[in-house]
């Protein structure tokens, strides 16, 4: 028997999710956030399963790019941060791949630029969250200087929401303002919206959106469950017991004897750890299903383990089905447990646990 612990990706639930953006969103180009390996599911299958219905997939680097390439993905790619250094222009152009511009450095390397083709450009502007991009008064020599270059193709003006998961704060709309005034007058495409603001901030829609969490069906708003916002679960992240352990009261479960049994009671081993990137810190208590019971984690996360309390499932049996996410038990409640996000627990899925496809 191999060891059973597995990341099934639901495709229907993929393209479920993107309709939801479609729906949010209607009549807007899309640039579907595939970067990380497609936040963890799987680069080449996520974008096989997507590529019908969108305009381009955007992508963290060069290197991820060409792997859509080289599976067959005809789609074209955005890089999200443009290259990283000056040769990476004529490979993106012999790609189709549109890039990012955000520095000087990376508008003097394109005006140096020798690309076999005219290459699309997304001007990203700072208005407010102060990472990436170029200030709101240099946009429009920005835009000038590369009007000028006969290897640019076409333009289109870009920014991203520091807080859109709370559409509730001005912020988004200080931001929000800063990009019309900043680019105002000139004629071409814009993007300001990620997944939170595709589904609550209608005003940022703009011509292209760039969903990316929403696709993988966990919640991109702060306090707002997944289901709630028509998105299902794509990971259902699986194990099974290996093995039933009958404790005595006063015994000890696993390193430092954290957990003390109360009283005589069953623990389940499953096979999950932290080296498959079920997070080391979950505390005793955070839910785990098993055969469709919540039971609790009991004791620490091992790196190839996990033991679970089975005194509300006693008959529980090696080789019982275990989902630590996913289907009935969302993966931004484990999150919220383990003091993070579901994009870092999505992401950290480690290559032992094969992605299996339905
Ligand atoms: C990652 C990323 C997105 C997608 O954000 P989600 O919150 O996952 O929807 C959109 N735009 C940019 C610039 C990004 O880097």
């Amino acid at each position: 028997m191999t060891r059973p612990t597995r990341a099934v990706i639901d495709l229907e639930a993929l393209r479920a999710n993107l309709q939801r953006a479609q729906s949010a969103a209607p009549g807007r180009r899309i640039a579907a956030v595939v970067k990380a390996d497609a936040y963890g599911h799987g680069l080449v299958p996520v974008a096989h399963a997507l590529e019908a219905s969108v305009d381009r997939f955007a992508v963290a680097c060069l290197e991820e790019a060409c792997r859509l390439h080289e599976a067959g993905i005809t789609r074209p790619s955005l890089l999200l941060e443009g290259g990283f250094e000056a040769a990476e222009l004529i490979e993106a152009a012999a790609l189709d791949a549109a890039v990012v511009v955000h520095s000087e450095d990376q508008l003097a390397a394109l005006e140096c630029a020798r690309p076999s083709r005219p290459i699309e450009v997304w001007i990203k502007i700072d208005t407010g969250m102060h990472r990436l991009g170029w200030p709101a008064d240099e946009v429009r020599a920005v835009w000038q200087r590369l009007r000028a270059c006969p290897q640019v193709g076409g333009i289109v003006l870009m920014t991203h929401l520091a807080s859109a998961d709370r559409p509730d704060t001005a912020r988004n709309a200080v931001q929000l303002d800063r990009f019309r005034s900043a680019t105002q007058g000139l004629e071409t495409e814009r993007s300001m919206a990620n997944s939170a603001a595709v589904l609550a901030c209608p005003e940022a829609h703009g011509d292209w959106i760039r969903p990316g969490i929403m696709l993988y069906g966990a919640s991109p708003l702060a306090d707002r469950p997944a289901s709630g916002l028509g998105l299902s679960p794509v990971m259902d992240l699986r194990s099974r017991i290996i093995a039933v352990r009958r404790c005595r009261a006063g015994d000890r479960v696993g390193y430092g004897g954290d957990w003390v049994c109360p009283e005589a009671m069953p623990v389940g081993v499953v096979a999950i750890g932290y080296g498959d990137g079920y997070p080391r810190h979950l505390p005793t208590g955070t839910p785990v299903l098993v055969g469709g019971r919540s039971l609790p984690l009991i004791g620490r996360v091992s790196m190839d383990m996990i033991t679970v309390d089975l005194r509300a499932r006693p008959e529980t049996q090696t080789g019982d089905e275990v989902v630590l996410w996913g289907e009935g038990l969302p993966v931004d409640e484990i999150a919220a447990r383990a003091g993070t996000i579901a994009y870092e627990l999505l992401c950290q899925i480690t290559p032992r646990v094969p992605r299996v496809y339905r």
